[in-house]
This record gives C-alpha cells, structure tokens and sequence, in this order.
C-alpha cells in the first residue's frame, strides 16, 4: 500500500510538472507571437555591466540604452540587490517589459568562499561539494544572481594549464560524480525556488585539452577520447537538469566550439536531449574570426547560430548581424526561435514573469550572507579537501604544549591567497579569512617569521627567519603560488614554487628542525626538494575563508585528514600530460633497470610524485577478505565485489576507497586503470566494516572504435585499494558474452 502511494505520489508530481511545462510553453508561444525579429534578437544578447568603480562612459551608457529598449536578454556581472533592481527596472521599461537574465561566475562561493573547485574535489565527498554549491548559490540569489557560470566539468590532465584550478582534475568518473553534485547543489530540485540559480556545464568542450597546456590554444583528439574522457561530464550535468551550458573558446579538430553543430546540434540538443540554452563564452562568437573560421562578425553570427550557440556573451555579433542574416536567408527564424524559446522559458521556470524582483530582496541579502551556518561548511569541506601527502615519523599531529612551533613563510598569515581566484566582489564585501598563522593562533601559542612577502622575491628576511626557526622545535612552511597566478590565461611552463621558496626551504632545512610544509596552490606543483626533505607535508589547494581554521585543525589533529588527490602531482613538466590512466603500450616498464627499451625515460621515472587518488591519515587501514559473488557474469547480469575494511590504528578516521578495473583484452587498447566506483568509509579505531561494490555490463562498457558503447567478453583485473598506486587487492571477472 505504502509503496502504491509513493508511486502515486510521484505520479502526481510528474503530471504537475508535465503540466507546468506545457503552460509555460504556451506562455513562451504567446510572448513570441509579439516580438519583432529585433526584440527577439535583444533576448540572445547578453553584455556585461561595466566595472563598479569605473567612470559613466558613452559606451556604458549606450549599455543602458539597450537595455531599456529590450535589445538584451541578460546581464553578466550585476550583482547586489541595489545594482539588479535599478537594472530591472530599466529593463521593464522596454515595450514587452521582458526581465533581465543576471548572471556571475559564482564558482567557489559569493560571500563566504569556499575551496577552489580543485580543491574540493579532493574531498571526494559528493555531500559537502553539493552543500557548498547550494549555499554559493543561497548568497548569490540573495543578492539579485539568476545564473552562475559553473560549474566548469572540463576534465584537466595538464598542470600547466591555469583553469585546472576550476575543475574536479583529471579523472572522468570522479569528475561526472562532482559535476551532479555541484548542479544539484546550485540548481535544487527544480528551478525556480528563490534560494538556487541555474547552473552551467562549461566548457563545452575539451577546452581542458588545449595543446601544451596554452589557455585558448586548439585541441585535436580522437573522438575516442572526446567521448570516453571528456564528454561524460557534460553529459552527467546535462542528466543532472544543467539549465544552461557555456561553450568554448577552444577549436576542436579544426572547428571552434562555438561553432560546432557537432558538439552543440547533434551531441548536446541531439542525442542528449538538452532543452536549456547555449552561452557562447565572452567573445568566443566574434573569436571565431581571428581562428579563421569565419570571415567576419556577420558570418560569425550566422555560424555560431546555426551551429547551436544560443546567446552571445559580449561578442556583439548577434545583436549587429542577426537581423540582416534573417533577412538575406542565411539564419532560418525557426533556428532564431528555437534558440529564444529556450532563453525565455528559463525565465519563466525562474518565475521572473511573475515576479522580476523576486530574487532581490534586501531582508535576505542582509540575513543571508557569510551567516555562520555557511562558514561552518565552508569549514568542514575545507578540512576534507586538505591533502596530507606525507608524515615521515608520524611528525604530525602537532601537540598542543610542549613542542615550541615556528609558522613561517610568505603565504603563513596572507588572506587574499587563501582564496584563490574567481571570486566575487573585493576583500571588503567577502566573508573574512581566516589565515593559516591566525588559525594557529587559535590553538596553540607559536612563533612567526614571514620571511618574504608572496610572490617571494628577496632573501632578505631569510636571516630573522632562521632566527626564530632556531628558538623552535618544529617548523610549519607555509609556501605556493600566489592565488593570481592560477586561473584563466595564467598557463606555466614553470610549475615549481615561485621566487625564491625553495631556497627558504633549503635554510630552514640547515636549521635541523623537522618541517611541515602546507603548500597552497590552484594546480599541481612541482617541489621535488620539498618532496624529498619536508617531513610533513599537506596539500592545501586555495581553502576559502576557513582555510587557516582547516589547516590548524589538520595540523593539530582535531580532523584527521581524509582527502585524496583528484589530479596527479608530476615530477617535472616533462612528464606532463601525465595521469593515471595509461594506455597499456607493447612496451611496459616490467624490469626497470632496462628501462631503455621500454616506455620510459632514460633520465627520470615515468612514475608521478604523487598519484591520483593518493592521501594519508593519521590512522592505518587494513583490506582484507576480497570475494566476487560470481567469478563470470553474462548478459545483464551483475555481481558483486566485497571486502573488509578495518581501522587498525588508534584514532578514528575516514577512508577513501577506490575501485579500478582493467579490461585485459579488447578491440581498442584498454587503460591499465580506470577509476569506476569510490566510497568514503569512517571507521573508529578498531572497528571493520564489509565494503561492496556492484559491477554491472555498463561498469565494463567502453566506447569502441565504431563509438559504439558497449562491454566485450573476456577477463578484467578487478583492483581495490587506497590510491591509483597503492592497490591492495585485486581478482579477475570474466565476462562470458
Ligand atoms: C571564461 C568563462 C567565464 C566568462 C564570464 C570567460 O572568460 O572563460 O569561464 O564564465 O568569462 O566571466
């Protein structure tokens, strides 16, 4: 009976929705039927709001004027209550009184900043990412945001590149698990409700493959890997109910994305079934003709358009052009409509006809932001995402008497770094940071020398600092990038620490005090000496403005850090690209002293310094027991993969467990590992738990070379373990047909 009535009930819900929807439609029909080709032009026009600070110019002012006469469909960059309303109310003066679209690239956070994307993936913890997002988009729409330009699904397999800082790493199931969450968190259930914004799956696509790491350079890859690694993110968000989707300013085996009809007609509003719209990205539209893919702005237009780019981000090419390629036949108003039907029945999903300030209310812009529900969660996925990648000794956790601590380093008491990029507004209206000395503060009485300034130019502060190193018995490093020199157009050759940290290291080193280094970054560095020497060492990424608390509770043990790496640390540039999904070669590394003849290097290991999916903790955990219900399966059928997991050490703690297979022989070259299922475990000390994976035909599916999807027979190595590289047990399936 209980079970008639929840199918009755969600029966209900989906007929409501059905209905919603077809009454939505026909308000969208009925609009349409008003609007002049120039009005419904305006609707794909989206222009940014001039800079806050920056001088009335006849340019903004003829911004204005657009808006007031309906020829622009959205806003980027108004925010605030104050700022939307007035932007509103111009907009409403037009002659269908059609609302504004505001959107923002709300990407870690709008009042309260939470870790860079990066860095959170490192938590693998789909809950606390989704949390995030949801309060990122709480304190967005109390202050006027419909939309926020994230989250960024490109999957990332080269540390030079600046925006791998934006994404969940390199790995595509991680990657896909992280991009549901964080459109679920933003979104909600169901757009609409007051306290969400849409989302946007970008960059569509591969925009994370660019050739050697260079931000907005051209990709060219198999349609293999487009659809085995770099798709399934996207496709993941699109499942998930991504309102909108953001294209790229990359080429894509020769053709840009913007104007892809490949990637946006077939794939995305084709076979996937996408009913929300296109951005294209800033100018990307009218980039099109600097790549030689368009001979000028007009034919920009009627390229972007006809391939699938709904509205044009600050490219100007619609509003110039569209009209005219109307008239002479070279964009069909059935496209045009297709492309407005889809931006005005998100307005109406955001109930913005009904109401066009709902989302601008000063009570909940002044209740809402940085309250301390959202900074105690800002908090908790920090402490998830901190890395501890090594702890010879077990140096740490710190004690809280009795050990005389030295915090030293230029990033030790920086505020700004500890929040990375891509956040809104300035110092003064964010949240306020915590940092890492003051987070230490809050513990334990220790000394402070900071050496150099960020960005670590001079040695001259070297001196005072080994001074106060001397009078300690333990040294915490705070070193990395600067939060500026990730993010978009802020590739690097060079990934190791910048200026002169590594020579502070190395005098800090000569002291003879044993160092924790907490390194900050937005991507993964290259710090071998550090690697080598440091005695501890924690992976803090930008952790928001709760990073100084996350890093001190990490440090002193009061959280046992649990997170993993979602991207693997490199060597050297020259390993780069590198991830831990090889493709098995006729030449593998066996015996390594005859690495010559293999797939190797002859001056270095092809092995990474740190690799995906590695992490440490103040416990020890034991895997045991591993049993497959059925050693074949068949068809559609599935089996079922056991083990124990036991906390064999003296505090309680959280594993990541991680399961990988092999396809051992197949009709297209298979990975050694592939990341297909992941649990986070927490165990007290002592306590085991039996930890199941299901494997079923699509676990073993691939796409072959026709890009068909789909599992072949044979046998697959099965592996569980605590890293990429720290596999602990292993067992075979067979697939019979
Ligand atoms: C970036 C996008 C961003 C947009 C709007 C572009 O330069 O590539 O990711 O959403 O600007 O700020």
């Amino acid at each position: 009976r209980h079970i008639v009535a929840a199918l009755g009930a969600a029966l209900s819900l989906c007929a409501q929705a059905q209905v919603q929807d077809a009454q939505i439609e026909r308000k969208v029909t009925a609009l349409m039927q008003k609007m002049t080709v120039a009005e419904k032009v305006g609707q794909l026009n989206q222009l940014s709001d001039r800079e806050a600070t920056g001088p009335v110019t006849s340019e903004y002012a003829a911004k204005l004027e657009a808006v007031r006469s309906g020829k622009v469909g959205s806003l980027l960059n108004v925010a605030g209550v104050a700022s939307t309303r007035a932007m509103q109310e111009l907009a409403l003066q037009s002659r269908l009184k059609i609302p504004l679209l505001f959107g923002l690239d709300v990407i870690h956070g709008y009042r309260t900043v939470f870790p860079v994307p990066l860095g959170e993936a490192a938590s693998w913890d789909l809950e606390a990412i989704e949390l995030s997002a949801h309060i990122a988009a709480k304190e967005a729409s109390a202050a006027g945001v419909h939309w926020t330009f994230a989250p960024m699904v490109d999957i990332a397999r080269d540390p030079r590149w600046g925006r791998v800082m934006e994404g969940a790493g390199e790995d595509t199931y991680l990657g896909s698990q992280i991009a549901v969450a964080r459109v679920h968190g933003f979104q909600g259930k169901k757009l609409g409700a007051t306290d969400a914004v849409m989302a946007t799956a970008k960059h569509f696509a591969a925009y994370g493959a660019a050739i050697a790491g260079r931000d907005y350079n051209a990709v060219d890859m198999s349609e293999q890997q487009l659809y085995e690694v770099y798709l399934p993110p996207f496709k993941a968000a699109a499942d998930a109910g991504a309102a909108t989707f953001m294209n790229s300013f990359n080429s894509l085996n020769g053709v840009p994305a913007t104007g892809n009809s490949l990637l946006q007609r077939d794939i995305l509003k084709g076979a996937w079934k996408f009913k929300g719209f296109v951005v294209s990205d800033w100018g990307s539209v009218r980039e099109m003709v600097p790549h030689g893919y368009a001979a000028d702005l007009s034919d920009a237009a009627v390229k972007a358009i006809n391939a699938g780019s709904d509205m044009d981000m600050e490219g100007y090419a619609y509003t110039q052009h569209l009209e005219q390629a109307i008239k002479d036949g070279k964009v069909k108003m059935a496209t045009l409509d297709d492309a407005v039907r889809r931006v005005l029945t998100k307005k109406f999903e955001l109930g913005l006809f009904d109401d066009p300030y709902r989302y601008s209310d000063p009570a909940r812009e002044q209740a809402v932001l940085g309250n301390d529900a959202h900074r105690a969660a800002a908090l908790d996925v920090a402490q998830k995402s901190l890395v501890l990648l090594k702890n010879d000794g077990h140096l740490l956790p710190l004690a809280r008497s009795g050990q005389r601590i030295a915090v030293i380093g230029p990033l030790a008491d920086s505020r700004r770094d500890l929040e990375g990029g891509w956040v809104p507004g300035d110092e003064r209206t964010r949240a306020r940071v915590i940092s890492i000395l003051e987070g230490m503060r809050g513990k334990a009485q220790v000394s402070y020398a900071q050496a150099c300034a960020p960005g670590c130019a001079g040695t001259e502060g070297f001196a005072a600092a080994v001074e106060t190193a001397s009078q300690a018995d333990i040294i915490v490093l705070a070193v990395g990038e600067t939060w500026d020199l990730s993010g978009e157009a802020k590739s690097r050759t060079d990934i190791s620490l910048p200026g002169q940290q590594e020579a502070l290291f190395r005098v800090l080193k000569a002291t003879g005090k044993p160092i924790v280094a907490v390194l900050l970054a937005g991507r993964p560095l290259v710090f071998n000496t550090i690697a080598d020497q440091a005695d501890a060492i924690v992976y803090a990424w930008f952790p928001g403005s709760e990073g100084g608390n996350a890093v001190a509770n990490v440090l002193f043990g009061d959280y046992n850090p649990s997170a993993k790496l979602p991207i693997t640390l490199p060597r050297s540039v020259g390993q780069i690209p590198l991830s831990y999904t090889q493709y098995s070669t006729g030449r593998p590394v066996v015996n390594k002293k005859d690495i010559v003849y293999k797939s190797a290097y002859i001056d270095a290991p092809t092995t990474p310094r740190y690799a995906f999916g590695h992490g440490l903790s103040y416990t020890d955990f034991k895997y045991s027991g591993l049993t497959l219900s059925s050693p074949s399966m068949a068809g559609r059928q599935k089996v079922t993969l056991s083990f124990d997991l036991a906390n064999s050490g003296k505090v309680e703690g959280t594993e990541i467990v991680q399961f990988y297979l092999r396809d051992m022989v197949a009709s297209v070259v298979r990975p050694l590992k592939e990341l297909k299922g992941f649990q986070k475990v927490h165990l007290k000390p002592g306590e085991t738990r039996r930890v199941s994976f299901t494997i079923d035909r699509d676990t073993l599916s691939f796409y072959n070379s026709k890009l068909a999807w789909g599992a072949e027979a044979g046998d697959f190595k099965l592996m569980v373990g605590s890293a990429s590289d720290d596999i602990r047990l292993e067992t075979r399936l067979t697939l019979t047909r």
